[in-house]
C-alpha cells in the first residue's frame, strides 16, 4: 500500500530496532541510502543495522560507516521491529528477507515497485533514493552531518550519471547545493566514484570490442563474460549517435545473464518488467537464466517489438564490421 513521507516518517518514529537493506547488485544510491539512514536513524535515538546480501564494488568501500554493513549468514536471524528497505522492492534484498518477521516500509523511487503487500512511500520523480532520504532527515529532525551529506551525494551523484541523466530534476539540484553546503566536495567524490582498476579498464576494451549495432543503428549491445563490475560500461555505446537503447549482457555464470538496459526515448522499464526485472523508464534491467545467446535473442526481439520496428529479430552487425 502507498503511504506518505509523513505516515512512513511516523513508523519510523514508532520503531526502536530497526533492520535497513536495499538491493542485491547494489549501486551507489543502494549503499548511500542505507548508510546515510544508518546514521540519520541512530541519531533520532534508535537502534539500526545495515544488511546487504552481496558484495560492494571497491569504489563505494570508502563511505562513511562502510565497515558495518553485514551480509546475512545463511539461517540467521535478526532482532528487529522495522524491516527498511531502500531503492527497491522486497524481492530484492536476497536473504535479508529471511532474518527478520517485522513489518516492512519500503522507501524507493522506482516506478515498478508496486507496493502490493507492503508500506511503500514511493516518489519516482526522485532522482535517486538518497534524494528522498535527504527529506526524511529533514522530517525527522536529523542534523545532515558531513557524513551523511556525504553518503546522499554519492547516492544522487551515482544515479544521476552525475548530473547528466533525464531524472536530474530542479530539487535533485537544490538538494546537492544543501549537501555541498554541508561541505561535501564534488570533486572528491567523483574522482572517487570513476576510480578503475586494470581488470575493469580491460573488461572494458573486451566490452567495446563486442559492441553489436542492431535495427539500422536505433540499438547498440555489448556482451561480457563473468566480468565482475561493469560499471558505467554501458555509457560506451549509450551515446552513440542514433542509439535510442543500448544494452549490456554480463553471463555472470553459466545459464545466468544480467542485463542492463539504457534509453533516450524508448520505455525500458517496461521491457525489464515483462523480462521479470523492472527499474526506471530510462535506465532498467533483469536476470535472463539462459545462455547468452538466447538471452541477446529474447532481449533484442523485445527491444524491436517496444520500438515497433517491422521485424524485431536481428543478428546485429559487428561494430568493428561496420564501415
Ligand atoms: P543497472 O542497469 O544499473 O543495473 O540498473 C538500472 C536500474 O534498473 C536500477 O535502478 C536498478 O535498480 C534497476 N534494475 C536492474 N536490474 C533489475 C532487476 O532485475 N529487477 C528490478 N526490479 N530492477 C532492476
Ligand atoms: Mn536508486
Amino acid at each position: 500500500m502507498q503511504i506518505t513521507l509523513k505516515q512512513a516518517a511516523q513508523k519510523i518514529q514508532a520503531a526502536n530496532k530497526i533492520l535497513v537493506t536495499a538491493h542485491i547488485l547494489p549501486d551507489g544510491d543502494a549503499v548511500g541510502s542505507t548508510l546515510a539512514m544508518l546514521q540519520i536513524l541512530r541519531s533520532i535515538g534508535k537502534s539500526a543495522q545495515v544488511f546487504i546480501d552481496d558484495t560492494v564494488r571497491a569504489n563505494l568501500h570508502a563511505l562513511p560507516h562502510f565497515d558495518e554493513i553485514r551480509r546475512p549468514a545463511a539461517d540467521e536471524k535478526f532482532d528487529a521491529d522495522l524491516l527498511l528497505i531502500l531503492d527497491t522492492e522486497p524481492g530484492r534484498i536476497g536473504n535479508v528477507r529471511n532474518l527478520t518477521d517485522a513489518p516492512i516500509l519500503n522507501i524507493d523511487h522506482h516506478v515498478t515497485n508496486s507496493g502490493e503487500d507492503y508500506d511503500l512511500y514511493l516518489e519516482h520523480e526522485a532522482a535517486a533514493t538518497c534524494e528522498i532520504v535527504f527529506d526524511f532527515a529533514r522530517e525527522l529532525g536529523a542534523e545532515i552531518t558531513l557524513d551523511v551529506a556525504t553518503c546522499i551525494y554519492t547516492g544522487i551523484a551515482t544515479d544521476t550519471g552525475f548530473f547528466q541523466y533525464s531524472n536530474t530534476r530542479a530539487k535533485t539540484l537544490r538538494t546537492v547545493s544543501e549537501l555541498v553546503t554541508c561541505g561535501v566536495r564534488p570533486n572528491e567524490i567523483s574522482e572517487q566514484l570513476e576510480k578503475k582498476s586494470l581488470a575493469e579498464v580491460r573488461d572494458m576494451c573486451r566490452a567495446l570490442q563486442s559492441a553489436r549495432i542492431y535495427f539500422s543503428g536505433k540499438v547498440a549491445g555489448i556482451f561480457l563474460t563473468r566480468a565482475e563490475s561493469t560499471e558505467g560500461f554501458i555509457d560506451l555505446i549509450r551515446v552513440i549517435n542514433g542509439v535510442d537503447v543500448a544494452f549490456m549482457i554480463n553471463e555472470k555464470a553459466p545459464n545466468f545473464c544480467r542485463v542492463s538496459m539504457r534509453s533516450k526515448g524508448v520505455d525500458v522499464a517496461t521491457i525489464a518488467d515483462s523480462l521479470g526485472g523492472g527499474g526506471h523508464v530510462r535506465a532498467a534491467g533483469c536476470t535472463l537464466k539462459t545462455s547468452i545467446d538466447e538471452a541477446t535473442k529474447i532481449l533484442v526481439a523485445a527491444i524491436g517489438k517496444a520500438l515497433h520496428v517491422e521485424n524485431p529479430s536481428d543478428a546485429g552487425t559487428l561494430l568493428a564490421d561496420i564501415a
